[in-house]
């Protein structure tokens, strides 16, 4: 269990967005008090519409920004295939109708 866990592989892609939390504790005499806040980095995502935070340690934000900007990434790519990919069924179902004199 133990050898699984550790081998457990890094996410490929993650959706939503790394963010860094400011929050103060409360303590009255601790620094956050004098205006410098504790900070955290959160992954930020969405769930039927709802935002959701998962608060990260610092050793697992490398891993966590990579698969998100490896979404990301792929997204983009996508989205500018099915853009090409859009133009050219336009163009090619007009030049059909005006040949077809439709
Ligand atoms: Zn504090």
């Amino acid at each position: 269990m133990i050898s699984r866990l550790a081998k457990r592989k890094a996410p490929r892609v993650l959706p939503g967005s790394l963010i860094t939390l400011r929050r103060k504790c409360g303590k009255a005499n601790c620094r956050c008090a004098a205006g410098d806040p504790h900070e955290s980095s959160a992954l930020s995502y969405s769930v039927a519409g709802r935002t959701k935070m998962l608060t990260l340690r610092p050793e697992e934000v490398d891993e966590v920004a990579r698969a998100v900007a490896r979404y990301r990434k792929s997204v983009n790519d996508l989205a500018a295939e099915a853009q090409v990919e859009l133009d050219e069924l336009v163009a090619r179902v007009r030049a059909n109708r005006a040949r077809d004199g439709e």
